[in-house]
């Protein structure tokens, strides 16, 4: 068994952590948020003071932060994962960031002969309570190997997808298209209820057909209903946005559905939405109809 730091036990950082500690690991975990904390410890993991508390004799680190400013302050700040951390320890990264810091942290582990992957997921909260979310890897093959035992704790499709940063450009993908099928369900939606039709039973036809999709199975319902609660909030897919447009610049590629569907999210969020589910992009083409 695995001496495992693990910081940020958010949303889903927390039921991360905690499959590690039932699966027998010796998991220490942080996050600035006490009560955070005292959950992980309840569920049978160690509390730990700080980030170099929560290093300190670790073989493995894990993170499952906000954001590229909170990885950064976490992994190069002092007393960070680079500056405690043993050689030989791997670092996982498996919240969701630009790719440049991907690579950053890479290049600057390298020196300190620290093993770096990029491992976001896709799945969501029910994903991660389950032990059943999707991990897209970027990284070096032997290391993948070596964290593979870990993340078989916490999902079940378990892809390396390129070298360092491809794990983030794979869910910059994910979220692209995510994105982009919330934004065209509502438009379906709002067409339906406009043109007298019972969105919910038109929906349900859709489900079988071409349009088929996991978001038509498991959200029109609530939608139609409008029932937004989180879930995964317009403010982190606002993120999101932000890094798949920063990715396709890197590219060099445009991608104009992208581009659109950005700017539908920011609308939710200078709506006043931020805090709801994703799935109230609905409610800004409701909006922009006049149909709110
Ligand atoms: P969250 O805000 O619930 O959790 C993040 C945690 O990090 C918080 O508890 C916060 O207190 C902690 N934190 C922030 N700065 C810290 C620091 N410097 N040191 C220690 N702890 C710190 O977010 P989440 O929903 O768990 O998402 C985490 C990441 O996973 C994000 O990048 C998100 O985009 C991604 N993600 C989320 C979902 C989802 O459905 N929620 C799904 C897939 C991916």
């Amino acid at each position: 068994m695995t001496n495992v730091g693990f910081i940020g036990l958010g949303i889903m950082g927390s039921p991360m952590a905690a499959h590690l500690a039932t699966a027998g690991h010796e998991v220490r975990g942080y996050d600035v948020n006490a009560g955070a904390v005292e959950r992980l410890v309840a569920a049978g993991g160690h509390g730990a003071s700080g980030v170099t508390d929560a290093v300190a004799g670790a073989e493995v680190v894990i993170t499952m932060l906000p954001n590229h400013p909170h990885v950064e302050q976490v992994v190069f700040g002092s007393g960070g994962v680079l500056e405690t951390a043993k050689p030989g320890t791997l670092l996982i990264d498996m919240s969701t960031i630009r790719p440049e810091t991907s690579l950053e942290i890479a290049q600057a582990a390298r020196d300190k002969e620290i093993r770096v992957l990029d491992a976001p997921v896709s799945g969501g909260e029910a994903g991660a309570k389950q032990a059943a979310l999707s991990i897209m890897v970027g990284g070096e093959a032997d290391d993948f190997a070596a964290a593979r035992p870990f993340f078989e704790v916490v999902g079940k499709t378990i892809v390396h997808v390129g070298p360092h940063g491809a794990g983030q450009v794979v869910k910059a993908a994910n979220q692209l298209l995510v994105g982009g099928i919330y934004g065209l369900v509502g438009e379906a939606i709002v067409l339906m209820e406009a043109s007298g039709v019972d969105a919910g039973v038109g929906l349900d036809v859709l489900a079988g057909g071409l349009a088929a999709n996991r978001i038509l199975d498991l959200k029109r319902e609530s939608m139609v209903a409008r029932e937004f609660q989180p879930g995964f909030r317009i403010d982190l897919h606002h993120k999101d946005m932000g890094i798949a447009l920063a990715a396709a610049r890197q590219a060099e590629v445009a991608l104009p559905l992208t581009g659109l569907v950005a700017q539908l999210v920011a609308a939710g969020r200078a709506m006043g939405y931020g805090s709801l589910d994703h799935s109230a992009l609905l409610k800004v083409t409701e909006q922009l109809s006049g149909r709110a």
